[in-house]
């Protein structure tokens, strides 16, 4: 898997601080469980993270000496250790796949026109998750966003006006991004999408149907 799309220093940071809301958190380790360069990113960010902490509990009791040996013992690997889920035959990754309780097969599906089928997945309310179902040529409503977007590919692959995304690749979209993704042909394309606030639809009908699919 060729991933060229990763996620943001900042998002990373907020993971790592266990600042992002649940959604947001969904779908950071996801890719991190299918993207080796983001998960050394992220240990380097643990291991400051901690450090950090530690630095400012020991330095007040201990003095500086203190504070120079955290930064040595980070410069030697840090003290934070991640689990790396093993990776998986199907098409959800080991995180997501614990969330669903199943792959593929055990999402309840629902239509959302055009043969696009989404799933809304159970998080915290200050974002949403979900996943999309887009068949091969067929489109997403063109959008725009009112606060942050991440669509994570899970199989087939995306293009919109801006660039193209495959399997791993996480598009960061923000305030300032009108796009229309559209699957490639021949491999269904499946996506983990999370959002912290409600799309914004330019045509009439995906703008009445937006109440009822919690978009
Ligand atoms: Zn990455
Ligand atoms: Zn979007």
């Amino acid at each position: 898997m060729k991933i060229t799309h990763h996620l943001s220093d900042k998002l990373l940071m907020a993971y790592s601080a266990g600042t992002l809301p649940e959604a947001f958190n969904l779908v950071v380790a996801t890719h991190i469980s299918m993207c080796d360069e983001c998960r050394a990113r992220l240990a380097e960010f643990d291991a400051v993270g901690g450090a950090l902490i530690e630095a400012t509990e020991t330095t007040t009791t201990m003095g500086s000496d203190a504070l120079a040996a955290t930064l040595a013992r980070i410069k030697a690997g840090g003290p934070t250790e991640r689990a790396v889920p093993a990776p998986r035959a199907g098409v959800l990754p080991q995180p997501l796949h614990d969330y669903v309780g199943g792959d593929v097969e055990s999402v309840a599906w629902r239509s959302v026109g055009g043969g696009v089928k989404q799933a809304i997945l159970r998080t915290s309310e200050h974002a949403s998750a979900r996943l999309l179902f887009i068949p091969g040529g067929a489109a997403v409503p063109d959008h725009g966003h009112r606060g942050t977007e991440l669509t994570l590919v899970l199989q087939g692959a995306f293009a919109d006006e801006h660039d193209r995304f495959g399997p791993g690749d996480i598009e960061i979209a923000n305030e300032d991004l009108h796009h229309q993704p559209v699957a490639e042909p021949g491999v269904d394309c499946i996506c983990l999408a999370a959002t912290d606030a409600p799309l914004k639809f330019r045509a009439f009908l995906p703008r009445l149907a937006q109440p009822f699919l919690q978009i």
